[in-house]
């Protein structure tokens, strides 16, 4: 299952992110996903969830934001997003396109909240859990 592979190196970037900021609370992910990738949205949230389920990111939601394939004419350099196989330039009719997008595969932002308000937040829902702040 390709899509686990891929949830799995996004958490590896979000926990070396969320290591950097001890005193902030990951609260969303959100990634790229081109549409020539082939990455299944609902498969990649599916390996996502599961993984952080039970893991100390719990909760956490991940956002996928999917990016259309683009194509530069190297003629009049239009940029266009493709739909379905119509890969001529909708401007000059070029049929030597070159795909410049719809592969990328990146994390475009990470959402935070400040450790204070999480525990405050902890204390609430009445959950108990470690903390990790013994200073
Ligand atoms: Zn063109």
């Amino acid at each position: 299952m390709h899509e686990f592979g891929i949830a799995c190196s996004i958490l590896e970037t979000v926990r070396e992110e969320a290591e950097k900021r001890p005193e902030s609370r990951l609260l969303k992910v959100g990634v790229r996903i081109g549409e020539i990738t082939g990455v299944e949205p609902d498969a990649l949230t599916f390996s996502f969830d599961a993984l952080v389920e039970g893991s100390e990111l719990a909760p956490l939601d991940l956002v996928i934001e999917r990016t259309p394939r683009r194509h530069l004419c190297p003629e009049c350099q239009h940029k266009f997003a493709v739909v379905g196989y119509e890969v001529a330039c909708p401007k000059c009719a070029e049929q030597r396109t070159r795909c410049i997008g719809g592969f990328e595969m990146e994390i475009a932002y990470l959402e935070l909240e400040d450790r204070e308000e999480w525990v405050a937040a902890q204390a609430r829902t009445g959950t108990t859990g470690t903390t990790g702040t013994n200073r």
